[in-house]
């Protein structure tokens, strides 16, 4: 109990102590972006990427986003630091286009809370606006277990940025309770299957089947599938034979800087 105690104490000290620092590290730059690339299981070419921030705190290093960002997410912070990220992927998307690189749709994380703000389309057609892109630039992720929350206006929001014409992503489909009736219940373009799915594939028969029925129940319904956190050749290579479409996990590629994924996107 005692040592159960100390840690509680503990993690609740450094939480604390993140929160002091969040506003003053937004306005200093030290949330950076991270990019992982998302490859054409087919083609093995990078079609797409997600916008993953990172922490630079100049004395503790680098920390990552399991750490922060559920304190963000309890504070309402996590709404300012999904817009600032939301800033930076517009603005590394102009940049490029103005070298005149390629340029592939970058998916930004929008944390469950943003659904409350009936404005959040706005905010993000302003940075597009600002940044002279297209809704096609950039896609939107929302974690399946927001439905729990508020699935009339989370449907609704969908339906609003889909309007737009933003391709939204269920992210983390199968990590929670969910069945595939979820599919049915959001609308969304994309799925992300969980990599909790992916790491059963090679063991577990019955994974095997239910990641079989999610990818072809998602394309009758007209939706595309990406598998997140494969690892092996193996899984990747399960994957393509059911038909999976886009792939995101160490085996093609870790989250990168975003000079190395400029680099990695201009071949
Ligand atoms: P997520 O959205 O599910 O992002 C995927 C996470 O899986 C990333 O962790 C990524 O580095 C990791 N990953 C990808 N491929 C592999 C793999 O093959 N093996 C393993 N072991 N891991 C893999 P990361 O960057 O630590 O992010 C963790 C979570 O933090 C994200 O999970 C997302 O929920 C949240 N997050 C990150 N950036 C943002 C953001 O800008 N806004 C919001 N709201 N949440 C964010
Ligand atoms: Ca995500
Ligand atoms: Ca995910």
């Amino acid at each position: 109990w005692n040592y159960y105690n100390d840690s509680l104490k503990k993690s609740m000290l450094i939480e604390q102590e993140l929160i002091n620092e969040m506003d003053h590290a937004l306005e200093n730059h030290e949330f950076v972006v991270y990019y992982q690339p998302i490859v054409d299981v087919r083609t093995k070419k990078t079609i797409s990427a997600e916008a993953l921030v990172r922490w630079l705190h100049p004395k503790k290093g680098m920390i990552s986003p399991g750490i922060f960002i559920p304190a963000f997410e309890k504070n309402g912070f996590i709404t300012k630091l999904d817009m600032y990220v939301c800033e930076e992927v517009c603005k590394h998307q102009r940049e490029e286009k103005d070298k005149g690189n390629r340029v592939v749709p970058v998916s930004v994380n929008l944390s469950r809370i943003n659904f409350y703000n009936e404005n959040l389309y706005k905010e993000v057609l302003g940075l597009l606006d600002k940044y002279n892109l297209k809704s096609e630039d950039i896609k939107l992720e929302i974690t399946e277990s927001a439905y729990e929350d508020n699935p009339q206006d989370l449907i609704m929001a969908i339906h609003t940025l889909q309007k737009y014409g933003f391709k939204v992503l269920m992210d983390d489909f199968g990590s929670g309770y969910s069945s595939l009736n979820m599919l049915n219940l959001l609308p969304c373009d994309i799925v992300k299957l969980d990599k909790r799915f992916v790491d059963k594939l090679e063991t577990d028969d019955k994974s095997k089947a239910i990641v079989l029925s999610t990818i072809s129940l998602a394309h009758t319904l007209q939706m595309s599938v990406t598998a997140e956190g494969v690892e092996t050749k193996n899984q990747y290579d399960l994957l393509k034979e059911m038909h999976c479409d886009t792939i995101q996990g160490f085996y093609c590629a870790k989250p990168m800087p975003e000079d190395d994924y400029e680099n990695l996107i201009k071949g």
